[in-house]
């Protein structure tokens, strides 16, 4: 049974007890309260005995009683009466009487004693009736509830009855609305997927001069890049229906469910031809077949065969184009990149500078922009974003603006949207004391090796405002998007990185250093180690010792071809150790000759908590002479 259902049933079990429960209450409300009655009785006197009405007559006669408290309606009765032959000790007793009759209300009245009618609380009939029908009602609703559920639950039991039937999961849009205009940034994965709605648009100008139009096209790309959002634009510009599914849907419990999805998504896209099918995160159903741990997936394996299958079936000229996305195109099965399958692939890059620009000014379309803002400038902090980063950005800064009640976009929140998506939400600036100048002195040590070391990226900014797990933070600005770093460049990184520690280092002496550097330290392993092992740039030459990049993956070999011996391991390791190692003696050198600069730098970081590039830069000249970078 499915997981969703069973949650259900149990939450409808402690319902189903507690309507119970009441249903008793009320269904017993009516004979109720002379129980009650009783039972009080009963507590503060144990002797509560029955006696026949007949007798109770005799006890009226004779003068015992001296209480009547008449119940329900005249049918019961509690007496008391006094014992003359044990001193006239009080006794309860309960009577069955006829009913209300006016002869007794009568001699009660005659002898004097004292009598009490109590009225039943008895609940109005209609009252009682729902009380009654409450629960089964309950049953019937909750189950045809269930029954319900379960039929429009995909692997539920209904589908289980009705398996080849599967309600498909894939979404249809008859228009998506959305334009190549709204994609930005990703110029050449346009241009060649204008292609395909020319496709769409005008299949005839391809067959008629007897090409072949093709099936599939493969997205490859990271996530984030726009993947989806150009498959959208191409229905949107070919104003065809769109057809979406996810790769991770058609994989389901039981083996041929995905398989009688595909089917049926190709059989409503045939329907509507031309149209677009879009299939999102494709190597979760078309990874390699037989492969990797625990062998082969039955159900993944028939859906892939159903797909490949399908679009074999149908002709070119159908209308219908596939369109596939993935970021690892590494695990698909070379079945789906056959001609005739997914035979063009187009890449979808994280964007460079320029398409950070446009794709920042596509989403700043709607909103309000300050003058001075310069998007130029945001493009060029933000190397390694995709355009659903910028997106966020856009939008993390308009919320920051309307939070402080701005009425445009200013550089401050751009800037704090940034680092808020870099580094994670601001917290709590420390008190000042101790730590905050060891963290100062951590912070400054990093700047000034950015900022000395000839060949490192320029301080941004240097904060002691903390931000999701760093205590203080040191922004540096890369020139340009680099895709070439030279040996020099990553020495200088690794320099930066020690920078923090080398300076508590020098400050705070050998046993006062602290965790504070723990993920600086493990960038400089790892930055030292793919010097060594990828880059070829130690004394072991420019050989490939890396045999950490192929991982264990499902859908291919599980054992990793390791070809470095024991001998070359120890050599990589000692080349890593050497590296760092001279990047700290440097590093400590540096620092050692600027402490007091380091002094004035820190004592004003104290103080005003975020120092800019430029203030850092000038402070710094006091005392020395800084290379241009
Ligand atoms: P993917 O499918 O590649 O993971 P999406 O297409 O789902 O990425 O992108 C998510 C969102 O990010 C989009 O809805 C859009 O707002 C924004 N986005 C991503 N790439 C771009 C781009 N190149 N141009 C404009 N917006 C983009
Ligand atoms: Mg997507
Ligand atoms: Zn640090």
């Amino acid at each position: 049974m499915n997981q969703r259902l069973r949650l259900i049933l149990l939450w409808l079990l402690p319902i189903g007890m507690v309507v119970l429960i009441s249903w008793q209450i009320l269904g017993n409300s009516g004979t109720s309260s002379i129980n009650q009655a009783n039972t009080s009785i009963a507590s503060r006197n144990s002797a509560v005995s029955r006696m026949s009405y007949g007798r109770f007559m005799d006890y009226i006669n004779s003068g015992r009683v001296t209480a009547v408290d008449i119940y329900d309606g005249g049918t019961n009765a509690v007496i008391e009466a006094i014992d003359p032959e044990l001193d006239n000790r009080v006794q309860r007793i309960r009577v069955d009487l006829p009913g209300l009759a006016p002869e007794l209300i009568n001699k009660l009245k005659e002898e004097g004693i004292s009598f009490d009618i109590h009225q039943a609380k008895t609940t109005p009939p209609a009252l009682g009736l729902i009380g009654n029908l409450i629960f089964p009602i309950l049953l019937i609703v909750g189950l045809v509830f269930l029954a319900r559920r379960s039929n429009s639950m995909p692997g539920g039991p209904g589908q289980a009855m009705q398996f080849g039937k599967t309600k498909a999961r894939f979404a249809m849009e008859a228009d998506t609305g959305v334009k190549f205009d709204d994609v930005a940034g990703v110029n050449e994965a346009k241009q060649d997927l204008e292609e395909v709605v020319t496709f769409l648009k005008q299949p005839e100008r391809f067959t008629s001069v007897g090409a072949k139009i093709p099936r599939g096209v493969l997205l490859v790309g990271p996530p984030g890049t726009g993947k989806t959002l150009l498959a959208k634009a191409i229905a949107g510009e070919a104003g065809v229906p769109f057809f979406s599914l996810s790769g991770s849907e058609f994989v389901e419990m039981f083996v041929g469910v995905g398989a009688s999805r595909v089917r049926d998504l190709f059989k409503r896209a045939k329907e509507n031809s031309p149209c677009l099918i879009f299939i999102d995160e494709i190597d979760a159903v078309g990874r390699q077949r037989g492969a990797g741990i625990g062998g082969g997936n039955d159900e993944r394996e028939q859906t892939l065969n159903q797909l490949l299958t399908e679009m074999d079936g149908f002709e070119g000229n159908s209308g219908i184009i596939i369109i596939a996305a993935t970021n690892r195109p590494d695990v698909l099965d070379s079945a789906l990149m056959r001609p005739g399958r997914f035979d063009r692939q187009v890449s979808v890059e994280a964007p460079d500078i320029k398409g950070r620009l446009s794709i920042l000014e596509v989403h700043s379309r709607n909103k309000k922009l300050d003058n001075v803002l310069s998007l130029e400038d945001v493009a060029r902090r933000t190397p390694g974003f995709t355009g659903a980063d910028l997106a966020n950005l856009m939008n993390e800064a308009a919320i920051l603006t309307a939070r402080r009640r701005k009425d445009c976009i200013g550089t401050a929140e751009i800037d704090d949207a940034v680092d808020r998506i870099i580094a994670g939400m601001e917290g709590q600036p420390l008190t000042d004391g101790r730590s905050k100048r060891l963290i100062a002195y951590h912070e400054v040590g990093h700047a000034i090796i950015g900022t000395l070391v000839k060949d490192h990226d320029p301080v941004q900014k240097v904060t002691l405002i903390p931000r999701g797990q760093a205590k203080g933070l040191t922004w540096f600005s890369p020139d340009e998007d680099q895709t070439l770093v030279s040996k020099s460049q990553l020495k200088a990184r690794i320099m930066g990185a020690l920078g923090g520690r080398a300076a508590e280092d020098v400050i705070f002496g050998h046993g006062e250093v602290t965790t504070g550097a723990g993920g600086d330290i493990q960038q400089v392993a790892s930055m030292a180690r793919q010097m060594v092992t990828k880059f070829g740039m130690s004394n072991l030459g420019p050989i490939s010792l890396d045999n950490s990049s192929q991982e264990v993956f499902i859908g291919r070999d599980l054992m990793t071809r390791n070809d470095i011996s024991d001998a070359i391991a120890k050599q990589i390791d000692n080349q890593v150790r050497l590296i760092v190692k001279e990047c700290y003696k440097e590093t400590l050198q540096i620092i050692n000759k600027h402490k007091i600069a380091m002094d004035k730098l820190v004592d004003i970081l104290v103080e005003k908590e975020t120092m800019d590039g430029e203030e850092f830069r000038s402070v710094l000249s006091e005392f020395c002479s800084i290379p241009a970078s």
